[in-house]
């Protein structure tokens, strides 16, 4: 009886549970993380001036390989999205598209003042912030442009995460959109002023 049921049971849907829970049982899991950590593959993908900081970070002084980060011509191999910089609307429908493309796991780092709340064109009605498109950002990296150095810091520190390392960066993070929405509420008070005075 007890091999009829067998038989007759989701083998597929089994195996594929036995195959999680496998991996993520130790030293599995770890290799899978150190490995995961080590291949990260970013698509060709540039919205604004902080790629050319990013293709520095690519060429040969910065050497992005030795991180593990190898930029990728097809969004389907790639599992690293870096938001350069300023995200326009016309650009951020790609962005969601390239995003919905990459498989899972898959990371995102937002990179410029322009990503984080807008930077100099925190005002406009053209641009969008990743989170406003459904693109949940793991690692910030502030600067106009972000240097190739801090984008090396912000790789080692994603890595550091996907590893499970939270000792020292749990606490390392910078706070995603706030100062953008209060800046964006200061404005749109001031503005009411002017119109009111
Ligand atoms: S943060 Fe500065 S360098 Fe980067 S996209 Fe915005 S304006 Fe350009």
């Amino acid at each position: 009886m007890s091999d009829q049921l067998l038989l007759t049971g989701n083998v597929q849907e089994a195996a594929k549970k036995a195959i999680q829970w496998l991996i993520n049982r130790r030293p599995i899991k770890e290799l899978r993380d150190w490995g995961l950590a080590f291949s990260l593959w970013p698509p060709h993908f540039t919205t604004s001036c902080c790629g050319t900081e990013f293709g520095a970070f690519a060429a040969g002084r910065f050497d992005s390989e030795r991180f593990g980060v190898l930029p990728f011509s097809s969004a389907r191999q790639t599992n690293l999205l870096v938001i350069e910089g300023t995200l326009t609307r016309k650009m951020a429908r790609a962005a969601k598209i390239v995003y919905d493309q990459m498989p899972e796991p898959k990371f995102v780092i937002a990179m410029g003042a322009c990503s984080l709340e807008g930077g100099i064109f925190w005002n406009s009605y053209n641009t969008v912030l990743p989170s406003e498109i459904g693109i949940p950002v793991d690692i910030y990296t502030p600067g106009c442009p972000t240097r190739p150095e801090a984008l090396a810091r912000a790789i080692i520190q994603l890595q550091k995460r996907i590893m499970g390392d939270k000792s020292k960066n749990g606490e390392d993070k910078i706070k995603p959109m706030e100062s953008y929405e209060t800046k964006k509420e200061k404005s749109t008070k001031k503005e009411e002023k002017a119109v009111i005075s």
